[in-house]
Protein backbone atom coordinates (compact mmCIF):
# COMPACT_ATOMS: atom_id res chain seq x y z
CA UNK A 1 0.00 0.00 0.00
CA UNK A 2 1.05 3.86 -0.90
CA UNK A 3 1.12 6.22 -3.42
CA UNK A 4 1.99 6.22 -7.12
CA UNK A 5 2.50 9.45 -9.22
CA UNK A 6 1.90 8.51 -12.48
CA UNK A 7 1.67 12.34 -13.82
CA UNK A 8 2.12 15.60 -12.10
CA UNK A 9 -1.23 16.21 -10.14
CA UNK A 10 -2.79 12.77 -10.20
CA UNK A 11 -2.26 10.73 -7.22
CA UNK A 12 -2.92 7.21 -6.96
CA UNK A 13 -3.50 5.49 -3.39
CA UNK A 14 -3.16 1.67 -3.32
CA UNK A 15 -5.33 -0.01 -0.18
CA UNK A 16 -8.11 -3.30 -0.29
CA UNK A 17 -11.03 -3.38 -2.45
CA UNK A 18 -13.61 -3.67 0.08
CA UNK A 19 -16.33 -2.99 -2.21
CA UNK A 20 -16.79 -3.92 -6.11
CA UNK A 21 -17.99 -1.23 -8.34
CA UNK A 22 -16.20 2.19 -9.56
CA UNK A 23 -17.69 5.66 -8.84
CA UNK A 24 -16.16 9.10 -10.34
CA UNK A 25 -17.31 11.90 -7.98
CA UNK A 26 -16.43 14.93 -5.77
CA UNK A 27 -14.81 14.13 -2.51
CA UNK A 28 -16.89 14.88 0.94
CA UNK A 29 -13.67 14.76 3.89
CA UNK A 30 -15.57 13.46 6.78
CA UNK A 31 -14.50 14.40 10.30
CA UNK A 32 -13.50 10.81 11.99
CA UNK A 33 -10.59 11.23 14.11
CA UNK A 34 -9.98 9.77 16.94
CA UNK A 35 -10.73 11.76 19.96
CA UNK A 36 -7.55 12.17 21.82
CA UNK A 37 -8.10 11.72 25.89
CA UNK A 38 -5.96 12.06 28.52
CA UNK A 39 -5.20 9.28 31.18
CA UNK A 40 -4.96 11.21 34.39
CA UNK A 41 -4.71 9.76 37.72
CA UNK A 42 -8.04 10.66 40.03
CA UNK A 43 -8.21 11.16 43.78
CA UNK A 44 -10.17 8.43 45.60
CA UNK A 45 -13.46 10.74 46.62
CA UNK A 46 -13.35 11.38 42.53
CA UNK A 47 -14.12 7.69 41.67
CA UNK A 48 -17.81 7.53 41.92
CA UNK A 49 -18.38 10.48 40.12
CA UNK A 50 -16.10 8.79 37.13
CA UNK A 51 -17.18 5.84 37.47
CA UNK A 52 -21.02 7.58 37.48
CA UNK A 53 -20.16 9.55 33.95
CA UNK A 54 -18.82 6.27 32.65
CA UNK A 55 -21.85 4.80 32.91
CA UNK A 56 -23.96 7.66 31.86
CA UNK A 57 -22.04 7.61 28.66
CA UNK A 58 -22.21 4.30 28.17
CA UNK A 59 -26.25 4.58 28.76
CA UNK A 60 -26.33 7.25 26.37
CA UNK A 61 -24.61 5.24 23.59
CA UNK A 62 -26.52 2.54 23.79
CA UNK A 63 -29.63 5.11 23.42
CA UNK A 64 -27.65 6.69 20.33
CA UNK A 65 -27.69 2.82 18.75
CA UNK A 66 -31.24 2.14 19.62
CA UNK A 67 -32.53 5.88 17.80
CA UNK A 68 -30.24 4.15 14.90
CA UNK A 69 -32.28 1.11 15.13
CA UNK A 70 -35.12 2.24 14.83
CA UNK A 71 -34.67 4.67 11.96
CA UNK A 72 -32.63 1.99 10.23
CA UNK A 73 -35.80 -0.98 10.55
CA UNK A 74 -37.71 1.19 7.89
CA UNK A 75 -34.96 1.83 5.74
CA UNK A 76 -32.55 -0.13 3.10
CA UNK A 77 -30.06 -1.45 5.50
CA UNK A 78 -33.41 -3.32 8.27
CA UNK A 79 -31.13 -6.64 7.24
CA UNK A 80 -28.29 -5.17 8.61
CA UNK A 81 -29.69 -4.41 12.49
CA UNK A 82 -27.77 -7.45 13.64
CA UNK A 83 -24.51 -5.77 13.06
CA UNK A 84 -26.06 -2.34 15.53
CA UNK A 85 -27.55 -4.96 17.93
CA UNK A 86 -23.88 -6.02 18.34
CA UNK A 87 -22.76 -2.87 18.57
CA UNK A 88 -25.33 -2.25 21.72
CA UNK A 89 -24.19 -5.90 23.28
CA UNK A 90 -20.77 -4.94 23.44
CA UNK A 91 -22.04 -1.69 25.34
CA UNK A 92 -23.24 -5.04 27.41
CA UNK A 93 -20.50 -6.80 27.95
CA UNK A 94 -18.49 -7.44 30.93
CA UNK A 95 -14.82 -7.06 29.43
CA UNK A 96 -15.59 -3.82 28.06
CA UNK A 97 -17.87 -2.29 31.13
CA UNK A 98 -16.70 -3.81 34.14
CA UNK A 99 -12.98 -3.82 33.00
CA UNK A 100 -13.12 0.25 32.88
CA UNK A 101 -15.03 0.70 36.37
CA UNK A 102 -12.28 -1.50 37.88
CA UNK A 103 -9.87 0.20 36.29
CA UNK A 104 -11.00 3.82 37.24
CA UNK A 105 -11.67 2.04 40.78
CA UNK A 106 -8.37 0.05 41.11
CA UNK A 107 -6.21 1.75 38.97
CA UNK A 108 -7.48 5.32 39.72
CA UNK A 109 -8.20 6.68 36.61
CA UNK A 110 -10.16 9.01 34.70
CA UNK A 111 -13.21 7.39 33.13
CA UNK A 112 -11.88 8.28 29.64
CA UNK A 113 -8.10 6.43 30.33
CA UNK A 114 -9.74 3.48 31.59
CA UNK A 115 -11.65 3.11 28.91
CA UNK A 116 -8.91 3.60 26.82
CA UNK A 117 -6.76 1.16 28.62
CA UNK A 118 -9.45 -1.82 28.95
CA UNK A 119 -9.97 -1.43 24.66
CA UNK A 120 -6.20 -1.65 24.35
CA UNK A 121 -6.47 -4.75 26.43
CA UNK A 122 -9.29 -6.02 24.60
CA UNK A 123 -7.57 -5.63 21.18
CA UNK A 124 -4.57 -7.13 22.39
CA UNK A 125 -6.28 -10.67 23.05
CA UNK A 126 -7.85 -10.02 19.34
CA UNK A 127 -4.58 -9.65 17.82
CA UNK A 128 -3.73 -13.39 18.59
CA UNK A 129 -6.81 -14.80 16.75
CA UNK A 130 -5.84 -16.48 13.48
CA UNK A 131 -8.95 -16.12 11.68
CA UNK A 132 -9.35 -13.10 10.18
CA UNK A 133 -13.20 -12.54 10.46
CA UNK A 134 -12.86 -12.93 13.77
CA UNK A 135 -9.53 -10.62 14.56
CA UNK A 136 -11.55 -8.00 12.38
CA UNK A 137 -14.20 -8.14 15.53
CA UNK A 138 -11.32 -5.65 17.62
CA UNK A 139 -12.94 -3.06 15.14
CA UNK A 140 -16.34 -3.13 16.63
CA UNK A 141 -14.55 -2.94 20.01
CA UNK A 142 -12.81 0.13 18.88
CA UNK A 143 -15.68 1.26 17.19
CA UNK A 144 -17.84 1.20 20.01
CA UNK A 145 -15.27 2.61 22.46
CA UNK A 146 -14.80 5.50 20.41
CA UNK A 147 -19.14 6.10 20.54
CA UNK A 148 -18.44 5.80 24.56
CA UNK A 149 -15.18 8.29 24.49
CA UNK A 150 -16.86 11.05 22.46
CA UNK A 151 -19.82 10.69 25.16
CA UNK A 152 -17.71 10.98 27.69
CA UNK A 153 -15.70 13.92 26.41
CA UNK A 154 -19.50 15.89 24.67
CA UNK A 155 -17.40 15.75 20.93
CA UNK A 156 -20.38 15.67 18.44
CA UNK A 157 -19.63 13.81 15.82
CA UNK A 158 -20.44 14.95 12.47
CA UNK A 159 -23.42 12.94 10.75
CA UNK A 160 -23.43 11.29 7.35
CA UNK A 161 -27.24 13.56 7.54
CA UNK A 162 -25.41 16.31 7.25
CA UNK A 163 -24.28 16.19 3.93
CA UNK A 164 -25.94 18.10 1.06
CA UNK A 165 -26.04 16.33 -2.57
CA UNK A 166 -23.96 13.57 -4.12
CA UNK A 167 -20.22 13.08 -2.79
CA UNK A 168 -18.20 10.09 -2.37
CA UNK A 169 -16.97 10.05 1.43
CA UNK A 170 -13.30 10.30 2.38
CA UNK A 171 -12.56 8.91 5.85
CA UNK A 172 -10.07 8.07 8.52
CA UNK A 173 -12.59 5.37 9.68
CA UNK A 174 -15.97 4.78 9.36
CA UNK A 175 -18.46 2.42 12.01
CA UNK A 176 -20.75 0.33 10.75
CA UNK A 177 -23.28 2.84 11.95
CA UNK A 178 -22.30 5.50 9.74
CA UNK A 179 -22.19 2.88 6.53
CA UNK A 180 -25.75 1.68 7.79
CA UNK A 181 -27.23 5.39 7.19
CA UNK A 182 -25.76 5.67 3.40
CA UNK A 183 -28.13 6.33 1.20
CA UNK A 184 -27.16 4.89 -2.07
CA UNK A 185 -28.33 7.95 -4.48
CA UNK A 186 -26.54 10.51 -2.26
CA UNK A 187 -23.16 8.32 -1.08
CA UNK A 188 -21.50 7.25 -4.45
CA UNK A 189 -18.57 5.18 -2.30
CA UNK A 190 -16.46 5.48 0.09
CA UNK A 191 -12.73 4.98 0.85
CA UNK A 192 -10.71 5.30 4.28
CA UNK A 193 -7.60 5.23 5.58
CA UNK A 194 -7.67 2.17 7.93
CA UNK A 195 -10.16 -0.98 7.56
CA UNK A 196 -10.20 -4.32 6.02
CA UNK A 197 -12.13 -6.70 3.98
CA UNK A 198 -13.84 -8.54 6.77
CA UNK A 199 -14.61 -5.56 8.97
CA UNK A 200 -18.72 -4.84 9.63
CA UNK A 201 -18.33 -1.50 7.35
CA UNK A 202 -17.15 -3.65 4.36
CA UNK A 203 -19.36 -6.62 4.57
CA UNK A 204 -22.10 -3.92 4.77
CA UNK A 205 -20.91 -1.80 2.16
CA UNK A 206 -20.88 -5.36 -0.12
CA UNK A 207 -24.45 -6.32 0.82
CA UNK A 208 -25.91 -2.08 -0.03
CA UNK A 209 -23.71 -2.30 -2.99
CA UNK A 210 -22.06 0.88 -1.93
CA UNK A 211 -18.14 0.38 -3.80
CA UNK A 212 -15.72 0.91 -1.41
CA UNK A 213 -11.91 0.85 -1.01
CA UNK A 214 -10.35 0.60 2.36
CA UNK A 215 -7.32 0.53 4.09
CA UNK A 216 -5.33 3.40 1.73
CA UNK A 217 -3.04 4.47 5.37
CA UNK A 218 -3.45 8.64 4.40
CA UNK A 219 -6.07 9.18 1.75
CA UNK A 220 -7.23 11.79 4.47
CA UNK A 221 -4.06 13.82 4.29
CA UNK A 222 -3.98 13.81 0.58
CA UNK A 223 -7.95 14.47 -0.17
CA UNK A 224 -9.96 17.85 0.21
CA UNK A 225 -13.53 18.01 0.04
CA UNK A 226 -14.62 18.83 -3.35
CA UNK A 227 -11.49 17.25 -5.16
CA UNK A 228 -12.31 15.03 -8.26
CA UNK A 229 -11.63 11.23 -7.01
CA UNK A 230 -12.31 7.56 -8.34
CA UNK A 231 -12.58 4.86 -6.31
CA UNK A 232 -12.22 1.45 -7.49
CA UNK A 233 -13.44 -0.92 -5.51
CA UNK A 234 -12.19 -3.95 -7.08
CA UNK A 235 -8.86 -3.57 -6.95
CA UNK A 236 -8.79 -0.97 -4.09
CA UNK A 237 -7.52 1.86 -6.00
CA UNK A 238 -8.50 5.66 -5.38
CA UNK A 239 -7.29 8.34 -7.92
CA UNK A 240 -7.47 12.25 -6.72
CA UNK A 241 -7.66 14.42 -9.92
CA UNK A 242 -7.56 12.20 -12.39
CA UNK A 243 -6.26 12.88 -15.77
CA UNK A 244 -7.96 13.05 -18.59
CA UNK A 245 -6.79 9.88 -20.30
CA UNK A 246 -7.15 8.47 -16.55
CA UNK A 247 -10.77 9.93 -16.34
CA UNK A 248 -11.57 8.59 -19.40
CA UNK A 249 -10.33 5.18 -18.57
CA UNK A 250 -11.87 5.00 -15.70
CA UNK A 251 -14.95 6.26 -17.41
CA UNK A 252 -15.21 3.50 -19.58
CA UNK A 253 -14.35 0.76 -16.69
CA UNK A 254 -17.55 1.88 -14.90
CA UNK A 255 -19.77 1.86 -18.12
CA UNK A 256 -18.49 -1.96 -18.28
CA UNK A 257 -18.46 -2.94 -14.60
CA UNK A 258 -22.48 -1.25 -14.34
CA UNK A 259 -23.33 -3.74 -17.38
CA UNK A 260 -21.25 -6.70 -15.87
CA UNK A 261 -23.24 -6.11 -12.28
CA UNK A 262 -26.69 -6.03 -14.62
CA UNK A 263 -25.80 -9.60 -15.81
CA UNK A 264 -25.03 -10.56 -12.33
CA UNK A 265 -28.16 -9.37 -11.17
CA UNK A 266 -30.43 -11.54 -13.74
CA UNK A 267 -28.06 -14.63 -12.96
CA UNK A 268 -29.37 -14.96 -9.46
CA UNK A 269 -32.17 -17.34 -9.66
CA UNK A 270 -30.52 -19.45 -12.74
CA UNK A 271 -29.08 -22.34 -11.63
CA UNK A 272 -24.84 -23.25 -11.56
CA UNK A 273 -25.47 -25.14 -14.79
CA UNK A 274 -22.46 -25.40 -17.69
CA UNK A 275 -24.31 -24.78 -21.60
CA UNK A 276 -23.62 -29.16 -21.84
CA UNK A 277 -26.15 -29.60 -19.18
CA UNK A 278 -23.85 -30.25 -15.57
CA UNK A 279 -24.63 -28.50 -12.23
CA UNK A 280 -22.11 -27.32 -9.69
CA UNK A 281 -23.66 -25.99 -6.21
CA UNK A 282 -22.67 -22.97 -5.31
CA UNK A 283 -22.79 -22.29 -1.39
CA UNK A 284 -21.99 -19.63 1.04
CA UNK A 285 -19.04 -20.05 3.85
CA UNK A 286 -20.72 -18.28 7.08
CA UNK A 287 -19.56 -17.32 10.74
CA UNK A 288 -22.96 -15.89 11.89
CA UNK A 289 -26.80 -17.11 11.61
CA UNK A 290 -27.35 -13.76 10.23
CA UNK A 291 -25.15 -14.14 7.17
CA UNK A 292 -27.77 -17.17 5.92
CA UNK A 293 -30.42 -14.53 4.08
CA UNK A 294 -27.28 -12.69 2.10
CA UNK A 295 -26.36 -16.35 0.22
CA UNK A 296 -29.66 -16.63 -0.90
CA UNK A 297 -29.71 -12.68 -1.89
CA UNK A 298 -26.76 -13.60 -3.64
CA UNK A 299 -28.25 -16.92 -5.75
CA UNK A 300 -26.68 -19.17 -3.42
CA UNK A 301 -28.31 -22.97 -2.59
CA UNK A 302 -27.63 -23.66 0.95
CA UNK A 303 -24.30 -23.37 3.32
CA UNK A 304 -20.99 -25.06 2.24
CA UNK A 305 -19.05 -24.39 5.34
CA UNK A 306 -20.60 -22.60 8.67
CA UNK A 307 -17.46 -21.67 10.88
CA UNK A 308 -18.57 -22.01 14.25
CA UNK A 309 -15.92 -20.60 16.59
CA UNK A 310 -17.89 -17.28 16.59
CA UNK A 311 -20.01 -19.11 19.74
CA UNK A 312 -16.27 -19.03 21.87
CA UNK A 313 -15.65 -15.85 20.91
CA UNK A 314 -15.73 -12.99 23.54
CA UNK A 315 -16.51 -14.83 26.41
CA UNK A 316 -15.43 -16.02 29.98
CA UNK A 317 -17.69 -19.22 29.68
CA UNK A 318 -17.68 -21.62 27.29
CA UNK A 319 -20.97 -21.64 24.96
CA UNK A 320 -23.47 -24.13 26.71
CA UNK A 321 -25.30 -26.87 24.64
CA UNK A 322 -28.54 -24.62 24.40
CA UNK A 323 -26.39 -21.64 23.21
CA UNK A 324 -24.80 -24.07 20.14
CA UNK A 325 -28.60 -25.39 19.54
CA UNK A 326 -30.03 -22.42 19.13
CA UNK A 327 -27.80 -20.89 16.59
CA UNK A 328 -27.67 -24.41 14.63
CA UNK A 329 -31.15 -24.58 14.84
CA UNK A 330 -31.81 -20.95 13.66
CA UNK A 331 -29.16 -21.36 10.49
CA UNK A 332 -30.35 -24.98 9.49
CA UNK A 333 -34.30 -23.84 9.55
CA UNK A 334 -33.26 -20.36 7.48
CA UNK A 335 -31.32 -22.39 4.95
CA UNK A 336 -33.71 -25.02 4.39
CA UNK A 337 -34.33 -26.79 2.21
CA UNK A 338 -31.01 -26.26 1.31
CA UNK A 339 -27.97 -27.80 2.98
CA UNK A 340 -26.10 -26.51 5.74
CA UNK A 341 -22.97 -28.02 6.48
CA UNK A 342 -21.39 -27.09 9.91
CA UNK A 343 -17.59 -27.68 10.78
CA UNK A 344 -17.50 -28.36 14.34
CA UNK A 345 -14.84 -26.54 16.56
CA UNK A 346 -11.53 -25.31 14.38
CA UNK A 347 -10.00 -23.52 17.56
CA UNK A 348 -5.60 -23.35 17.54
CA UNK A 349 -2.93 -22.85 20.24
CA UNK A 350 -2.93 -19.46 19.25
CA UNK A 351 -6.90 -18.38 19.14
CA UNK A 352 -8.52 -17.05 22.00
CA UNK A 353 -11.62 -18.01 23.34
CA UNK A 354 -11.88 -20.80 25.32
CA UNK A 355 -10.35 -19.73 28.77
CA UNK A 356 -8.08 -21.64 30.27
CA UNK A 357 -8.01 -24.38 27.83
CA UNK A 358 -4.76 -23.01 25.76
CA UNK A 359 -0.67 -23.31 26.83
CA UNK A 360 1.26 -20.99 24.26
CA UNK A 361 2.47 -23.29 21.32
CA UNK A 362 5.81 -22.46 19.63
CA UNK A 363 4.34 -23.45 16.10
CA UNK A 364 1.04 -23.33 16.79
CA UNK A 365 0.01 -23.80 13.28
CA UNK A 366 1.57 -27.21 13.78
CA UNK A 367 -0.20 -27.70 17.50
CA UNK A 368 -3.25 -28.56 19.43
CA UNK A 369 -5.86 -27.09 16.54
CA UNK A 370 -9.35 -28.50 15.25
CA UNK A 371 -10.12 -31.75 15.65
CA UNK A 372 -7.26 -32.57 17.93
CA UNK A 373 -8.31 -29.94 20.31
CA UNK A 374 -11.29 -31.53 20.39
CA UNK A 375 -10.32 -35.30 20.92
CA UNK A 376 -8.71 -34.06 23.68
CA UNK A 377 -11.18 -31.81 24.88
CA UNK A 378 -13.99 -34.67 24.52
CA UNK A 379 -16.48 -32.22 27.17
CA UNK A 380 -16.24 -29.32 24.62
CA UNK A 381 -16.40 -31.45 21.39
CA UNK A 382 -19.45 -33.30 22.76
CA UNK A 383 -21.32 -30.08 23.61
CA UNK A 384 -20.96 -29.41 20.51
CA UNK A 385 -22.24 -32.26 18.40
CA UNK A 386 -25.22 -32.89 20.90
CA UNK A 387 -26.18 -29.06 20.20
CA UNK A 388 -25.60 -29.81 16.08
CA UNK A 389 -27.38 -33.43 16.43
CA UNK A 390 -30.45 -31.27 18.12
CA UNK A 391 -30.55 -29.16 15.11
CA UNK A 392 -30.64 -31.58 12.67
CA UNK A 393 -34.74 -32.12 12.79
CA UNK A 394 -34.98 -30.65 9.38
CA UNK A 395 -32.83 -33.16 7.76
CA UNK A 396 -30.47 -30.64 6.03
CA UNK A 397 -27.80 -30.60 8.23
CA UNK A 398 -24.47 -32.15 7.89
CA UNK A 399 -21.13 -32.66 9.84
CA UNK A 400 -17.37 -31.64 8.77
CA UNK A 401 -14.47 -32.55 11.15
CA UNK A 402 -11.60 -30.06 10.07
CA UNK A 403 -7.87 -30.65 10.24
CA UNK A 404 -8.36 -34.77 10.07
CA UNK A 405 -4.91 -35.60 9.30
CA UNK A 406 -4.96 -40.14 9.20
CA UNK A 407 -7.87 -42.65 9.93
CA UNK A 408 -7.18 -42.57 13.88
CA UNK A 409 -8.45 -39.39 14.18
CA UNK A 410 -11.45 -40.04 12.07
CA UNK A 411 -12.16 -42.96 13.89
CA UNK A 412 -12.14 -41.70 17.21
CA UNK A 413 -14.09 -38.67 16.03
CA UNK A 414 -16.90 -40.52 14.79
CA UNK A 415 -16.81 -42.64 17.92
CA UNK A 416 -17.62 -39.47 19.67
CA UNK A 417 -20.08 -38.68 17.39
CA UNK A 418 -21.97 -42.33 18.17
CA UNK A 419 -21.93 -41.81 21.57
CA UNK A 420 -23.26 -38.54 21.42
CA UNK A 421 -26.62 -40.46 18.93
CA UNK A 422 -26.63 -42.97 21.76
CA UNK A 423 -27.29 -40.83 24.53
CA UNK A 424 -29.70 -38.57 22.89
CA UNK A 425 -32.00 -41.74 21.49
CA UNK A 426 -31.31 -42.98 25.29
CA UNK A 427 -32.96 -39.73 26.22
CA UNK A 428 -35.61 -40.12 23.73
CA UNK A 429 -34.56 -36.59 21.52
CA UNK A 430 -34.97 -36.01 18.13
CA UNK A 431 -32.47 -36.43 15.64
CA UNK A 432 -31.85 -37.12 11.95
CA UNK A 433 -30.47 -40.93 12.23
CA UNK A 434 -29.40 -40.50 8.88
CA UNK A 435 -26.87 -37.16 8.72
CA UNK A 436 -24.12 -37.08 6.67
CA UNK A 437 -20.41 -37.18 8.12
CA UNK A 438 -17.61 -35.38 6.06
CA UNK A 439 -14.19 -34.23 6.52
CA UNK A 440 -12.21 -31.18 5.47
CA UNK A 441 -9.41 -32.37 3.65
CA UNK A 442 -6.49 -29.50 4.96
CA UNK A 443 -3.68 -31.26 5.72
CA UNK A 444 -1.62 -32.66 2.29
CA UNK A 445 -1.65 -36.31 4.61
CA UNK A 446 -5.14 -36.49 4.42
CA UNK A 447 -5.10 -36.04 0.61
CA UNK A 448 -2.66 -38.56 0.20
CA UNK A 449 -4.56 -41.04 1.86
CA UNK A 450 -7.75 -40.04 0.46
CA UNK A 451 -9.03 -43.44 -1.53
CA UNK A 452 -8.68 -44.70 2.61
CA UNK A 453 -10.68 -41.65 3.55
CA UNK A 454 -13.17 -41.66 1.02
CA UNK A 455 -14.77 -45.22 2.19
CA UNK A 456 -15.93 -43.70 5.54
CA UNK A 457 -17.21 -40.62 5.00
CA UNK A 458 -20.46 -39.40 2.99
CA UNK A 459 -18.36 -36.60 1.52
CA UNK A 460 -15.29 -34.47 0.96
CA UNK A 461 -14.77 -30.68 1.50
CA UNK A 462 -11.13 -29.81 0.46
CA UNK A 463 -10.09 -26.62 2.59
CA UNK A 464 -7.62 -24.95 0.37
CA UNK A 465 -6.23 -22.23 2.70
CA UNK A 466 -4.70 -24.50 5.03
CA UNK A 467 -3.84 -27.23 2.35
CA UNK A 468 -1.85 -24.67 0.27
CA UNK A 469 -0.54 -23.68 3.90
CA UNK A 470 0.75 -26.92 4.46
CA UNK A 471 1.54 -28.57 0.95
CA UNK A 472 3.84 -25.28 0.24
CA UNK A 473 4.66 -24.69 3.96
CA UNK A 474 3.81 -20.90 4.14
CA UNK A 475 2.46 -19.36 6.88
CA UNK A 476 -1.09 -18.04 5.74
CA UNK A 477 -0.41 -14.88 8.31
CA UNK A 478 3.31 -13.99 7.09
CA UNK A 479 2.54 -11.32 5.28
CA UNK A 480 6.66 -11.93 3.52
CA UNK A 481 5.61 -15.34 2.02
CA UNK A 482 2.70 -14.44 1.04
CA UNK A 483 4.08 -13.88 -2.84
CA UNK A 484 4.24 -17.64 -2.72
CA UNK A 485 1.09 -18.74 -1.69
CA UNK A 486 0.13 -20.24 -4.70
CA UNK A 487 -3.04 -22.36 -5.77
CA UNK A 488 -2.03 -23.30 -9.28
CA UNK A 489 1.41 -24.73 -8.24
CA UNK A 490 1.50 -28.15 -9.28
CA UNK A 491 2.01 -29.67 -5.89
CA UNK A 492 -1.18 -28.17 -5.28
CA UNK A 493 -2.89 -29.24 -8.50
CA UNK A 494 -1.81 -32.66 -8.04
CA UNK A 495 -3.03 -33.11 -4.59
CA UNK A 496 -6.57 -31.75 -5.66
CA UNK A 497 -6.10 -34.05 -8.82
CA UNK A 498 -5.53 -37.32 -6.34
CA UNK A 499 -8.57 -35.92 -3.81
CA UNK A 500 -11.05 -35.36 -7.01
CA UNK A 501 -10.43 -39.02 -8.32
CA UNK A 502 -10.61 -40.46 -4.90
CA UNK A 503 -13.45 -38.77 -4.30
CA UNK A 504 -15.12 -40.20 -7.89
CA UNK A 505 -13.94 -43.53 -7.26
CA UNK A 506 -15.44 -44.04 -3.50
CA UNK A 507 -18.78 -42.18 -5.43
CA UNK A 508 -18.75 -39.74 -2.72
CA UNK A 509 -20.17 -36.22 -3.49
CA UNK A 510 -16.55 -33.24 -3.64
CA UNK A 511 -16.72 -30.00 -2.12
CA UNK A 512 -14.11 -27.29 -1.82
CA UNK A 513 -14.87 -24.35 0.89
CA UNK A 514 -11.10 -22.43 0.71
CA UNK A 515 -10.83 -19.15 -0.66
CA UNK A 516 -9.99 -20.88 -3.99
CA UNK A 517 -13.36 -22.08 -4.79
CA UNK A 518 -14.52 -18.44 -5.06
CA UNK A 519 -12.03 -17.27 -7.24
CA UNK A 520 -13.55 -16.90 -10.41
CA UNK A 521 -10.38 -18.02 -12.64
CA UNK A 522 -10.08 -21.03 -10.97
CA UNK A 523 -14.06 -22.17 -11.26
CA UNK A 524 -13.28 -23.63 -15.21
CA UNK A 525 -10.49 -25.72 -13.17
CA UNK A 526 -12.23 -27.09 -10.38
CA UNK A 527 -15.22 -27.27 -12.56
CA UNK A 528 -13.03 -29.77 -14.75
CA UNK A 529 -12.04 -32.11 -12.02
CA UNK A 530 -15.08 -32.53 -10.47
CA UNK A 531 -16.04 -30.80 -7.73
CA UNK A 532 -19.32 -30.61 -7.48
CA UNK A 533 -19.83 -28.43 -4.70
CA UNK A 534 -18.37 -25.06 -4.09
CA UNK A 535 -18.76 -22.95 -1.19
CA UNK A 536 -17.31 -19.43 -1.11
CA UNK A 537 -17.29 -15.94 0.62
CA UNK A 538 -20.79 -14.21 -0.17
CA UNK A 539 -20.09 -11.87 -2.79
CA UNK A 540 -17.92 -14.13 -4.85
CA UNK A 541 -21.26 -16.25 -5.66
CA UNK A 542 -22.54 -14.80 -8.80
CA UNK A 543 -19.25 -14.30 -10.18
CA UNK A 544 -18.46 -18.06 -9.92
CA UNK A 545 -21.55 -19.07 -11.49
CA UNK A 546 -21.29 -16.82 -14.31
CA UNK A 547 -18.39 -18.59 -15.36
CA UNK A 548 -20.14 -22.01 -14.27
CA UNK A 549 -23.00 -20.83 -16.82
CA UNK A 550 -20.30 -20.25 -19.44
CA UNK A 551 -17.94 -22.92 -19.52
CA UNK A 552 -18.49 -26.73 -21.00
CA UNK A 553 -18.14 -28.96 -18.51
CA UNK A 554 -16.20 -30.73 -21.51
CA UNK A 555 -13.83 -28.19 -22.02
CA UNK A 556 -13.00 -27.62 -18.41
CA UNK A 557 -11.71 -31.25 -18.55
CA UNK A 558 -9.77 -30.59 -20.94
CA UNK A 559 -8.72 -27.41 -19.51
CA UNK A 560 -7.61 -29.22 -16.74
CA UNK A 561 -5.28 -32.04 -18.90
CA UNK A 562 -3.56 -28.91 -20.39
CA UNK A 563 -2.89 -27.29 -17.19
CA UNK A 564 -1.76 -30.67 -15.25
CA UNK A 565 1.07 -30.85 -17.80
CA UNK A 566 2.00 -27.43 -16.87
CA UNK A 567 5.67 -27.19 -14.82
CA UNK A 568 5.31 -24.30 -12.91
CA UNK A 569 2.24 -22.10 -11.60
CA UNK A 570 3.16 -19.19 -13.57
CA UNK A 571 2.58 -21.85 -16.69
CA UNK A 572 -0.30 -22.80 -15.37
CA UNK A 573 -1.94 -19.19 -14.90
CA UNK A 574 -0.54 -18.05 -18.38
CA UNK A 575 -2.64 -21.43 -19.36
CA UNK A 576 -6.33 -20.55 -17.31
CA UNK A 577 -5.96 -17.04 -19.13
CA UNK A 578 -5.10 -18.05 -22.44
CA UNK A 579 -8.47 -20.38 -22.02
CA UNK A 580 -10.48 -17.88 -20.90
CA UNK A 581 -9.78 -14.88 -23.10
CA UNK A 582 -9.72 -17.24 -25.95
CA UNK A 583 -13.51 -18.32 -25.36
CA UNK A 584 -15.31 -15.51 -23.24
CA UNK A 585 -12.90 -12.40 -23.74
CA UNK A 586 -15.86 -9.74 -22.06
CA UNK A 587 -15.48 -11.86 -18.82
CA UNK A 588 -12.01 -12.78 -18.69
CA UNK A 589 -11.54 -8.54 -19.16
CA UNK A 590 -13.65 -8.89 -15.22
CA UNK A 591 -11.95 -11.33 -13.35
C1 LIG B 1 -9.52 -23.82 4.79
O1 LIG B 1 -8.54 -24.12 5.47
O2 LIG B 1 -9.49 -23.73 3.54
C2 LIG B 1 -10.81 -23.51 5.43
C3 LIG B 1 -11.91 -23.34 4.72
O3 LIG B 1 -10.83 -23.41 6.77
P1 LIG B 1 -10.29 -22.14 7.60
O4 LIG B 1 -9.98 -21.03 6.60
O5 LIG B 1 -11.38 -21.79 8.54
O6 LIG B 1 -9.07 -22.70 8.26
MG1 LIG C 1 -8.79 -24.70 7.54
Amino acid sequence: MGTENTQLQEKRFRGIGASPGIVIGRAYLLDRKKVVVATQRIEEVSVKEEVARFRKSVDVSKEQLEVLKKRIGKGLGKSHIYILDTHIMLLEDKLMVDGTVKRIKEGRLNAAGALKETIAAIGQKFDLIEDEYLRERKHDVEQVGERILRNLVGHRQESLADIKGEAVIIAHDLAPSDTIQMRKDRILGFATDVGSKTSHTAILARSLGIPAAVGLERITEEVKTGDVVIVDGIHGVVVVDPDEETFLDYLKKQRRYKYFEQELENLKSLPAETPDGYVVSLQGNIELPEEVASVADHGGTGIGLYRTEFLFMNKTTLPTEEEHYAAYLRVARAAAPHEVVIRTLDVGGDKIGIPGEFEKEANPALGLRAIRFCLQNRDIFKTQLRGIMRATIFNNVKIMFPMISGLPELHEAKKVLNEVRGELAAEGAAFDAHIKIGVMIEIPSAAMIADLLAREVDFFSVGTNDLIQYTLAIDRQNEHVAYMYEPLDPAVLRLLQRIADAAREANIPLSMCGEMAGEPLYAAILLGMGFGNLSMNIPSIPWVKKVIRSVRRQDAVELVSLVMQQPTAVRARQTVETFMQERFPELAAEL
